[in-house]
């Protein structure tokens, strides 16, 4: 394996490692998401907002609505 053969490999090493550390982070989130969500009233976290794209929707008291730039509307 050349040189730039083997820096190719290490940096493939380095993402494949990343990757597994953000999906484990991801779990994380969802898990301490749901939590969340059971103990503060929300009933469920949906689809991505359309307006921002930056934060999952909520639904609380028949309300869906974003965190992130606030845009709701009824359900
Ligand atoms: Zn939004």
């Amino acid at each position: 394996m050349d040189r730039q053969h083997r820096r190719l490999a290490g940096e493939c090493a380095d993402l494949r490692e990343r990757l597994a550390q953000t999906e484990d982070r991801v779990e994380q989130l969802q898990n301490t998401l749901q939590a969340v969500a059971r103990e503060t009233g929300i009933a469920s976290v949906t689809h991505p907002c359309r307006r921002c794209e930056r934060s999952l929707l909520l639904v609380r008291d028949g309300q869906l609505y974003c965190p992130n730039c606030r845009y709701g509307r009824t359900v």
